[in-house]
């Protein structure tokens, strides 16, 4: 459910046409709706009331402090991977006691800035992470709390590339190593084992996959305490699926009612990273048609959006929807939705059917509020877009176009 709508004949983000937001704004430009952040976040934390749980927005899907800032007023922790995203979210003034970082390759410097800021616990991957935590944290006068990220070997039934809890992945440890780490983490004196994590992959369509990983992370959180280590907080990462086309994914209210009859009677606080279902569809991409062009076995809509904006669908092949943003009722065509950039993988969408569209006119990418502007970057020296968040009637520019001189200004401002 999202608040981007048509009323009489053209694209609203909630109570502002589309079309206002481009003529003060400019394209391609990130447009986000406040009201659907807020309903989001609401109905997935609300999903676990029952139970004492911390929802840990994940930073990485849509990082603007804008928005952390929106979710952080409605209760919502952060869970982080960079030194970059700590910032982020200490600059949104979100409680560093509501911080969880995760992530397989934190440095020195991340650590000891995780352990200054005193963030609530560190996910952690490797035995050798292990080890660094608590070497930093005993050089620093600090304890650090870790869960340990334990890969479950669930199929997630998603995309290779955004699977993680399987056996192959590079994420988490795998049982037998996470015991020994937890036994290890025991000895240490900087170290307080005081969580098991597990994030088994993004975009999961079904339940299924979760109640495996809860199962086995349960049957792990047993072992661990006949071992006289009792552990009380579970962090299940992320995940759940959004539709971005077709697909079903299960209600927040569901995942929620589903876990915590799992969690029920158990001496547990749960921690969620939610990113996407947060995120996703409470923002779209929107761009202006360039030219269109036919060959002889194509046609194409060249637009002055690219992969260096929004890479998912040159990435995963992922699929959004493209809709005019003024619907002009013209006949259906099929057509490869481009870019400007220099690389034939440069594509937003293919082999599209959609009404013809002209030159100038807008279109809007939907379901873009997760992994978009996070994942775009400077390639072919394009300046990033331009974000806004839409409120009722008001528009709040929340992060300006990067100009020319943002795209040389390092390069010059040398020692
Ligand atoms: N937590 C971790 C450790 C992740 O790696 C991710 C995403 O990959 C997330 C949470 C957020 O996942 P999603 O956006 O699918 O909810």
């Amino acid at each position: 459910m999202h608040h981007f709508t048509y009323r009489g004949g053209e694209l609203y983000a909630e109570d502002l046409p589309i079309r206002e937001l481009v003529s003060s704004y400019g394209t391609p430009l990130y447009v986000y709706s406040q009201a659907t952040f807020e309903r989001h976040f609401t109905a997935f934390d609300s999903a676990f009331a029952s139970i004492p749980h911390l929802t840990c927005y994940s930073v990485k899907a849509c990082s603007n402090t804008h928005i952390l800032r929106l979710l952080g007023k409605l209760g919502a922790g952060m869970d982080i991977v960079s030194g970059g995203e700590l910032y982020r979210a200490l600059r949104a003034g979100i409680a560093p006691s509501k911080i969880v970082y995760s992530g397989v390759g934190k440095t020195r410097t991340e650590i000891h800035q995780a352990l200054e800021a005193g963030i609530l616990m560190f996910n952690v991957e490797s035995r050798g992470e292990l080890e660094r935590i608590n070497e930093v944290a005993h050089q620093t006068g600090h304890t650090a709390n870790v869960s340990l990220r334990i890969n479950p070997d669930v199929d997630p039934q998603t995309h290779p590339y955004i699977s993680t809890g399987l056996k192959e992945n590079k994420f988490g440890l795998d049982l037998e190593q996470s015991y020994e780490a937890y036994m290890r983490a025991l000895e240490m004196p900087a170290i307080v084992p005081m969580g098991i994590d597990c994030h088994i992959g993004s975009q999961l369509t079904s339940l299924s996959p979760f109640i495996e990983a809860v199962e086995r992370v349960l049957a792990f959180r047993e072992r661990l305490c006949k071992a006289g280590l009792c552990i009380n907080y579970l962090d299940l990462g992320g995940g759940l699926g959004i539709p971005y086309d077709q697909e079903e994914p299960p209600h927040p209210e569901e995942f929620g009612s589903v876990l915590t009859k799992m969690l029920a009677g158990l001496d547990i606080t749960l921690i969620l990273e939610p990113g996407r279902v947060i995120a996703g569809n409470a923002g779209i991409l929107v761009t202006k048609v360039q030219y269109t062009k036919k060959t002889a076995s194509k046609e194409f809509v060249i637009v002055d959006a690219a992969m260096n904006d929004l890479i998912r669908p040159s990435l995963y092949q992922s699929h959004h929807n493209v809709a005019e943003v003024t619907p002009m009722g013209r006949p259906e065509h099929t057509v490869d939705i481009v870019g400007p950039i220099c690389e034939s993988g440069d594509f937003l969408a293919r082999n599209r059917i959609m009404p013809a569209v002209e030159q100038r006119e807008l279109l809007a990418i939907f379901s873009a509020g997760a992994y978009g502007f996070t994942m775009s970057s400077q390639y072919n020296s394009r300046p990033r877009a331009a974000e806004v968040l839409v409120s009722g009637q008001h528009a709040n520019l929340i992060r300006r176009r990067e100009t020319y001189e943002d795209l040389i200004g390092p390069e010059e401002s040398l020692p």
